[in-house]
């Protein structure tokens, strides 16, 4: 531990793991400072969603090649999901290739449940806008849902189907950033970190295992990044919200095609498994699993799908996804701090954001910039008194 490093990036989930292969992969030496193994936390058991950019000012087809020119002047959500969608869809063979790790990036028609006329309004008015744009979106009724199973019970206002969205395996993905860091040089230590020093020339990273030396320093902590930043004196606004999820397993029977979207979603993976996700409270970093969320969850899943009504649980999983007091992702310089930089916030969509992001705060790293160029990221954007929503937001919608 006596190199000096160019990057340090404390946090190995997908935000880190992301920024330290896109900082190695230019040539630099970076150390990847995490206190567990690759995918223990969020990026480890996220639902793996990779949507489509769906918004009102989702409204042009280049809008999807996701590069500067095309989603320049666009409302930093749109911008956002833009840039993720099409670093995923760019990076994917690069990623699979470097690694070796095939991680489930499947396509899956998904069918938004429509229970209410305000719904339904709500997908007919931008059905046509989407579609022009590049993701096809048809409003279905209630009978129509046998054509996708007719085991399905659908909501009375029928359904939205849209085209273009992806899922992939989220621990497949992290161990596979890790791969590609990996493979372009960077190094991994285990270690807890404990604090950051900045000294003249350099900062150093103080750990459980010792000092990491390097001239940058990237805190990327996902829902720990607050605790942290508040021991280097700097106020992030960044809170842990508790997501619980089940992995079901059907009966014997055809396996359900689409994903089904509505209070929560549902989608059979290739693992075989229903995966039924997820619930939002706020309770600290408690990660116990409850009955509470697991009954919430089951009954969402028998209104539409009655089969799965006695399907047991391979798995019930709990874990904190990073929230930010607007639901947007940060990335900038920590304060007034020099050589250190923040980013984390990816909420429930950190999966789909990582690969953007990491290539974003990459390059804000390297020319000693402020902030990203997906402008509206900033850490620093929130009143000092911001705080967690008193009351769960809602993770699973890209809306
Ligand atoms: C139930 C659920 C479903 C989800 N579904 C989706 C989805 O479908 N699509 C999507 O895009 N996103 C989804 N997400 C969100 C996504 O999982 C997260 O936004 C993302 O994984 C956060 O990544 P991260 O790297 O910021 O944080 P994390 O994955 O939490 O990584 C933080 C790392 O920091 C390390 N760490 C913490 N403190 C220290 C310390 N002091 N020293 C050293 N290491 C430390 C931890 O060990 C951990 O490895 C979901 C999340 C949940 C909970």
């Amino acid at each position: 531990m006596t190199d000096v490093y160019d990057f340090a990036v404390i946090g190995a989930g997908v935000f880190g793991l992301s920024s330290a292969w896109q900082l190695a992969k230019e040539g630099h030496t970076v150390a990847v400072i995490d206190r567990s193994p690759v995918g223990t936390e969020a990026s480890g058991f996220a639902l793996g969603r990779v949507d489509p950019p769906l918004t009102d000012t989702f409204t042009d087809s280049l809008m999807l090649k996701g590069d500067a020119e095309s989603i320049a002047g666009l409302d930093t959500y749109t911008a956002l999901a833009c840039a993720s969608y099409s670093a995923h869809h760019r990076l994917r063979s690069e990623i699979e290739g470097v690694s070796g790790i095939d991680y489930e990036f499947d396509e899956r028609l998904m069918i938004e449940l429509l229970p209410d006329e305000r719904s339904r309004r709500i997908f007919s008015r931008d059905a046509a806008q989407w579609t022009a744009a590049g993701v096809k979106t048809e409003l279905i009724d209630p009978v129509d849902f046998a054509r996708f199973d007719d085991r399905l019970i659908a909501p009375a206002f029928g359904g939205a189907v849209i085209s273009g969205g992806f899922f992939v395996d989220s621990l497949k993905l992290a161990k596979a950033l890790e791969e590609c860091a990996y493979a372009s040089g960077a190094t991994f230590i285990t270690a807890e970190a404990i604090g950051v020093r900045v000294q003249p020339g350099n900062a150093v990273v103080e750990t459980s295992t010792g000092d990491v030396t390097a001239a940058r320093v990237l805190v990327a902590l996902g829902p720990w990044t607050g605790d942290f930043t508040q021991r280097l004196g700097q106020h992030v606004a960044v809170y842990p919200s508790k997501g619980e999820l089940l992995r079901l397993v059907p009966p014997e029977g055809p396996s359900l095609k689409p994903h089904l979207h509505g209070e929560i979603s549902m989608v059979q993976k290739r693992d075989g498994l229903f995966w039924v996700a997820a619930t939002a409270d706020y309770a600290g970093f408690d990660r116990t699993p409850t009955g509470k969320a697991a009954n919430h969850l089951r009954n969402a899943v028998v209104e539409v799908a009655p089969w799965m009504a006695d399907a047991p649980a391979a798995a019930h999983t709990a874990c904190f996804r990073p929230e930010t007091p607007d639901g947007l992702p940060l990335a900038g310089r920590l304060g007034d701090m020099e050589r250190i930089w923040v980013t984390s916030g990816g909420f429930g969509w950190g999966i789909m954001y990582c690969l953007a992001m990491g290539e974003a705060v990459a390059s804000m790293m390297v020319t000693d910039n402020d902030e990203t160029d997906i402008r509206g990221l900033r850490p620093d954007r929130f009143p000092p008194d911001a705080s967690a929503p008193q009351d769960p937001r809602k993770p699973g919608r890209a809306l």
